[in-house]
């Protein structure tokens, strides 16, 4: 079974979701594992984006998202401030570019933007592009028309917004907003001369049926970079007490995720270090991207550690430079 779906895939072709369920539910892991990581090869070759965040505004956010530590609704001990110190911005800017890190994001929480806050932040953006080499994306909640060509002004080209789980699912994780709403924001983007970065988390209690769902969704909508992220159950927030998903469930989805969307990075983002040194066999899994640094509330692996195991897996980290590739 797994071959006649890396044939389809290999010959341009795309899987259905029985076909997708039946691959997730009866193959052999290892070799399900094994197949994806081929395609993967085959498709990108060496190739393996790395990104990074940075936390501009944090906490204090209207929204009820049930995983989420920024949330005011919750009693979570976060550091929370407006906007992030221009220096800090900068300092933290060049220290990604230093390390070859491609795409760099500013993330703030909360249900939007108002225009003078953009406004604020178009300030970091000049001050990044001036002393780096880096392309620069943004996660700022909804958009727009008006709020999506400013940050293209700016010089952002790629707009983040998770979708975080399938349309179906959605509702049990948030109701403060409707996934609707984000698949509004993600044509808005778009509409705005950005690409996409939408992805979501795995392990909030929805089922790989769920999981498939999100990776057909994001096909549709022609993602090119899809974040997946692994639930931390953080303290305070409802989803505290969830049972951690497993490494072979997660495995399991990162090989789904790359048949389904055989042409996306698949970004392996937050909660990866709770695996250790088994984090890894994502990237060799079907994953070809990674975001490095620390992540919002919970602290991502060290970068330079990252970059060692990258290589090892035989992935050319050399940086690239602005136009270059995806
Ligand atoms: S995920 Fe975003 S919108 Fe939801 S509570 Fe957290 S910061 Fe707010």
């Amino acid at each position: 079974m797994i071959e006649r779906c890396v044939q389809i895939v290999k010959g341009g072709g795309q899987l259905d979701f029985d076909q997708a369920l039946a691959l997730a539910e009866q193959a052999d892991l290892e070799e399900l594992c094994r197949a994806a990581d081929t395609l993967c090869r085959d498709i990108h070759g060496k190739s393996f984006d790395l990104c990074s965040i940075i936390n501009a505004r944090s906490g204090k956010c209207s929204e009820d998202c049930r995983y989420c530590a920024q949330s005011s609704r919750y009693n979570v001990d976060i550091s929370c401030y407006e906007q992030i110190d221009k220096e800090t911005a900068l300092a933290q800017a060049r220290e990604n570019d230093s390390y070859g890190v491609r795409r760099l994001s500013l993330v703030t929480a909360g249900r939007s933007q108002k225009l003078e806050q953009l406004e604020a932040m178009g300030e970091l953006y000049r001050g990044m592009a001036r002393e780096t080499d880096l392309l620069f994306c943004a996660s700022m909640g909804f958009l727009t028309p008006e709020s999506a060509r400013q940050l293209y002004a700016f010089g952002v080209r790629r707009y983040h917004c998770n979708l975080e789980s399938c349309r179906e699912f959605f509702p049990s994780i948030c109701t403060s907003h409707s996934w609707q709403e984000k698949l509004e924001t993600l044509k808005i983007a778009l509409a705005a001369g950005m690409d996409l970065c939408s992805g979501g988390i795995i392990g909030m209690g929805e089922t790989l049926a769920h999981r498939l769902q999100l990776a057909f969704e994001l096909r549709e909508l022609g993602v090119l970079s899809i974040p997946i992220n692994i639930l931390s159950p953080i303290p305070g927030t409802p989803l505290a007490t969830m049972e951690p998903i497993s490494l072979d469930e997660v495995l399991c989805s990162v090989a789904l995720f790359r048949f389904i969307n055989p042409k996306a990075i698949i970004r392996i983002a937050g909660g990866r270090g709770r695996f250790g040194n088994k984090q890894y066999k994502f990237f060799a899994a079907g994953a070809n991207g990674a975001i490095v640094g620390d992540y919002l509330t919970t602290m991502g692996s060290g970068v330079e550690r990252d970059l060692t195991e990258f290589a090892k897996l035989g992935f050319d980290l050399s940086p690239k430079k602005k136009g270059e590739g995806a």
